[in-house]
């Protein structure tokens, strides 16, 4: 680390001059921005009174074999969050926030995005584009976020001939109005059941162990999940 305290005190803590002489003694120091995010990522998740703190957040940030001194990289990063307290907001902050960003041209909320990863036709194998203008805006229901909403995007095949549409999860072809189901649904974070509605696959798995295991109706999940939400039924009742 080239980095103390003495020099930086000598610089302007609230001029982006400063902040970007920063950056680059970080960037020296650590040689990859990624050791960098990590290194923010664990302080921020991590209590700070945590016994061996920069210990732990070192080893996760730059591995086993890459020695970085505790107190430089301790000085570092504190100066850091002192000129820019913004880049050590939480993740669920950031996402909170990300989902609040209008979407594209329309001044709904993005949310969750929903895009397929699939490039290829399955029909014809020819390179699928993304439909830019046409997102759809549905409810996604997920076990941490509660109900939120989403902006769910749509690819088609970049043949004229053929008319295949790929979603999130999910696909028709022909023109013809038929879900069928990708084959790898069930490994994706989310399912999207209908045109309006989506579920984080962690929540149907829960909801499916409260069924089986916990042998609670469909109406007590609901309700359950409603209650570790913090939302309420109009009427205020617990099915039973
Ligand atoms: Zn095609």
């Amino acid at each position: 680390m080239c980095i103390n305290k003495g020099g930086l005190l000598k610089l302007n803590f609230h001029s982006s001059v400063a902040v970007n002489k920063m950056l680059k003694h970080l960037s020296q120091s650590f040689s990859e921005l990624s050791v960098l995010r990590r290194l923010i990522f664990a302080i921020v998740s991590l209590p700070k009174d945590l016994p061996d703190l920069w210990n732990i957040a070192i080893k996760f940030a730059a591995g086993e074999n890459v020695h970085l001194s505790e107190s430089d990289v301790k000085i570092a990063i504190e100066n850091l969050k002192e000129m820019d307290a913004a880049a050590f907001s939480k993740d669920s902050e950031l996402l909170a926030e990300l989902m609040k960003c209008e979407s594209g041209k329309s001044s709904k909320p993005l949310g969750i995005v929903l895009l397929s990863s699939i490039q290829f036709c399955r029909e014809c194998s020819k390179p699928l584009l993304v439909r830019k203008d046409r997102p759809s805006s549905i409810v996604m229901y997920d076990d941490i976020l509660g109900t939120v909403p989403c902006t769910h995007y749509h690819r088609y095949c970049s043949s004229r001939r053929c008319d295949y549409k790929q979603y999130y999860g999910y696909h028709t072809k022909g023109g013809s109005s038929e879900v069928l189901y990708d084959s790898d649904w069930e490994s994706l974070p989310y399912f999207v059941s209908s045109r309006e509605t989506a579920f984080s696959n962690k929540l149907l798995c829960r909801i499916n162990g409260e069924i089986l295991v916990g042998q609670l109706s469909f109406m007590q999940c609901a309700d359950l999940y409603n209650h570790l939400h913090n939302y309420h039924t109009p009427t205020g009742e617990i099915s039973r």
